[in-house]
């Protein structure tokens, strides 16, 4: 007998078919002779919709309430999947987050799980019940319900299945498994059977989000055996691991794209040391964090310094240049929201030299133009206008996965 966690995303219960629907699956486990625990998210676009209804009270809300609002929708989840079983003659039982026992920091809106106090949970399961778990929440060192940021709820299944030792964790969602590029939007897309975890974490980084990164580092992290796979169709998902078999063959593992992403350039910076220290130092004060930077040479002691942030952090980040204008010591500050970031993910990128420079050719060949480059062992990024972002993925995944591009 195994202890299984399973997560089942938003669209997996929207309705009240949809409901019944996961509710067989985890029986059918169940029946199998596992024991089984089950994570839920909100139905369909409750927690968009919860945030429009804040936004109609309240625009700037504080943070702590807004996670007592958004944790609503988890919990409606869970009460009508444990109703859906107890309907079909099982024992369910249905835990909000702090019942669970998810112990997280302080950081509302993005609170980190610290400790799962799993005392609660292995008692019911001992009873031979069936757990179901609100996703995406816990509670701080004041009692306060906290949520784990958008997507949370995969994070919430591996930190349990992690805690509690599961022998497998399984990511329901309403695509099959994770594709080589978002098979909603990308043709010719093509199921994985099985990425590594490295590979995972930088696709979930770079806006792939099928799952969530948080949830991929941890799995790594405490080796767990994670699955992501349909709820819908019952095909063989995706194996995340830490080892693949095919890891010497690919290149390139996928194609994804962030939208949520803007870029700031400082113009005319003195060209002396302690400037690129200055910007960014300033800016971890007020934690926004950086991503790609491009410094321009400097000519006639004058040089350009530009930058992107998470799309949320923006303004703030042009007010904070703006506030220490003198301090620095540029002319301008430009801010363009109106950008994207198109990244390849593989194993083997750092050792293949040719691979980048395909990546820059399907670019140059659908007339798309690259305004920041950045590498890494696994990774190649490029900024490109948000316009462009669609095609340059499509002409880029075209590149290295149609049959004729591939290699
Ligand atoms: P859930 O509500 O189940 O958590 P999400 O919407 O968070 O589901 O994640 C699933 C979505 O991720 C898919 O519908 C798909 O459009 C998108 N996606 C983006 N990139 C990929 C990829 N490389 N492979 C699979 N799905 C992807
Ligand atoms: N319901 C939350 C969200 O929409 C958490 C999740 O779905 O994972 O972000
Ligand atoms: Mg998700």
């Amino acid at each position: 007998m195994a202890l299984i966690v399973q997560k089942f995303g938003g669209s997996s219960v929207a309705d009240a078919d949809k409901i019944r629907n996961v509710a067989r699956i985890i029986t059918e486990t169940y029946r199998r002779g596992h024991s089984v625990l089950a994570v839920l998210s909100a139905q369909g676009d409750t927690t968009d919709d919860l945030i429009e209804k804040s936004r109609e009270i309240n625009r700037n809300p504080s943070r702590r309430e807004m996670d007592m609002l958004l944790s609503t929708g988890e919990q409606i989840s869970i009460a009508l999947c444990a109703m859906a079983i107890e309907r079909m003659g099982y024992q369910a039982i249905s835990l909000t987050g702090w019942q669970a026992g998810m112990l997280t920091d302080s950081s509302y809106s993005s609170a980190r799980i610290k400790r799962i106090r799993t005392e609660r949970i292995r008692k019911e399961l001992d009873k031979k019940k069936i757990v179901l778990v609100a996703g995406f929440q816990g509670i701080n060192k004041y009692d306060d319900i906290t949520t784990l940021g958008r997507g949370g709820s995969d994070t919430s299944a591996v930190a349990l299945a992690a805690a509690l030792q599961a022998d497998l964790c399984q990511i329901y969602t309403d695509v099959d498994g994770v594709y080589t590029a978002d098979p909603r939007t990308v043709q010719g897309a093509r199921k994985l059977e099985e990425i590594t975890f490295d590979e995972m974490l930088e696709l979930a980084s770079l806006g792939a989000q099928v799952l969530h990164n948080r949830s991929v580092e941890m799995a790594k992290r405490y080796n767990v055996n994670l699955e992501v796979l349909s709820s819908f169709t019952g095909n063989p998902g995706t194996k995340v691991k830490e080892v693949v078999k095919t890891m010497e063959k690919m290149h390139v593992s996928g194609v994804a794209k962030d939208k949520n992403i803007a870029r700031l350039a400082l113009v005319g910076l003195e060209d002396r040391p302690g400037i690129a220290f200055k910007i960014f130092s300033l800016l971890g004060k007020r934690n926004v964090n950086v991503d790609l930077i491009l410094q321009s040479i400097g000519r006639n002691g004058s040089k350009d310094i530009s930058f992107t942030v998470a799309l949320p952090d923006a303004q703030l980040a042009k007010e904070v240049m703006e506030e220490n204008r003198e301090a620095i010591g540029f002319q301008s500050v430009e801010l363009n929201e109106n950008v994207a970031k198109v990244s390849i993910v593989g194993a083997g990128l750092a050792h293949n030299a040719g691979v980048a420079s395909k990546m820059f050719e399907a670019l140059y060949n659908a007339g798309i133009n690259i305004n920041m480059i950045s590498t890494s062992e696994i990774k190649v990024s490029v900024l490109v206008d948000e316009r462009d972002a669609e095609r340059a993925v499509q002409a880029i995944h075209d590149r290295f996965f149609s049959e004729f591009g591939n290699g």
